[in-house]
């Protein structure tokens, strides 16, 4: 499973990071951070979620009121 970040969008409610410890508030820039991502694009970072945190990727990209975090499972198909 891989989520995919887009820092851009992101306008720093930090509802994500009450979901999911792989973000992290980054109150400088008013936006989150996400732990271990790679930048692939600008402004969009990556990561593969480590097993067992599928549950709180999801519910963390479900919480983003702007639809910051998307999440794929292996196939590539988006499930959040
Ligand atoms: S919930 Fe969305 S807008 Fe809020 S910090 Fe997380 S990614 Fe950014």
């Amino acid at each position: 499973m891989r989520v995919e970040f887009d820092r851009d969008t992101c306008v720093g409610m930090y509802q994500c990071v009450a979901e999911w410890d792989a973000f992290e508030k980054d109150l400088n820039d008013g936006k989150a951070d996400l732990r271990g991502s790679e930048e692939e694009g600008e402004d969009l970072f990556v990561v593969e979620v480590p097993d067992g945190e599928e549950l709180d990727a999801k519910f963390a990209a479900r919480s983003c009121p702007v639809d910051a975090i998307e999440v794929y499972d292996d196939d590539g198909e988006q499930v959040v």
